[in-house]
């Protein structure tokens, strides 16, 4: 199973980190192992001072696939949650000064929060998609998939494109506006149109 994210996907959040808007979806990966299912608490690493959350639609991979056409690609993709791309802000800070990649800031253990998953309905593969994320019960992002920059299927058609797509495969899309740090007994809550998906303490 491989987790693929997608970086600087909206406007919103490229410029509150400063960062130029991409010409094509820049991606990165997560090893399986960063994977953190919904309800168990997050630790802070004691290698960071600044973790971040970034919430995230994510689309799991439905169909093994391989330079997908643009006409055939909604059919491989069927579910979807919201999930919590934890990001070790000053490290990375440190890795993009250097041009060094980013792995140790993004790929670390249970980096990569996965909500419940939901099937997509047709209006929502055709149409928007709301998605919030809480934080201690205030709204911190709001997220519209229309505003992604490269939408669900620009994406997956990008990807197969470099790498075979497996069923099991997992691609975090890009985070909108208002990510932030996360102290130790914060309480974060996804949600999909109203729907609670994910629940994660900090510890
Ligand atoms: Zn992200």
């Amino acid at each position: 199973m491989k987790i693929f994210c997608i970086g600087r996907n909206y406007i919103n959040h490229a410029q509150e980190l400063n960062n130029p808007i991409p010409e094509n979806p820049l991606i990165f990966m997560k090893p399986p192992t960063a994977m953190l299912r919904k309800g168990k608490p997050f630790y802070i690493p004691d290698f960071s001072n600044e973790i971040h959350y970034e919430g995230e639609l994510v689309v799991k991979i439905a169909k093994n696939g391989k330079n997908i056409a643009p006409e055939f690609v909604s059919s491989y993709y069927k579910e979807l949650t919201i999930g919590i791309d934890f990001t070790a802000r000053d490290i990375q800070k440190k890795l993009k000064e250097k041009g060094h990649p980013w792995e140790i800031a993004k790929g670390f253990d249970f980096s990569a929060v996965v909500g419940n998953w939901i099937y997509f309905t047709d209006e929502m593969k055709s149409g928007n998609i709301n998605f919030t994320l809480n934080k201690n019960g205030e709204t911190v992002q709001r997220g519209k998939s229309e505003e992604m920059i490269f939408s669900i299927n620009d994406i997956i058609v990008y990807l197969s494109k470099y790498f075979k797509l497996q069923i099991g495969d997992l691609i975090y899309t890009g985070t909108p506006g208002g990510v932030g740090k996360v102290k130790s007994g914060d309480i974060l809550e996804g949600y999909i149109e109203k729907e609670n998906l994910l629940y994660c303490e900090i510890r």
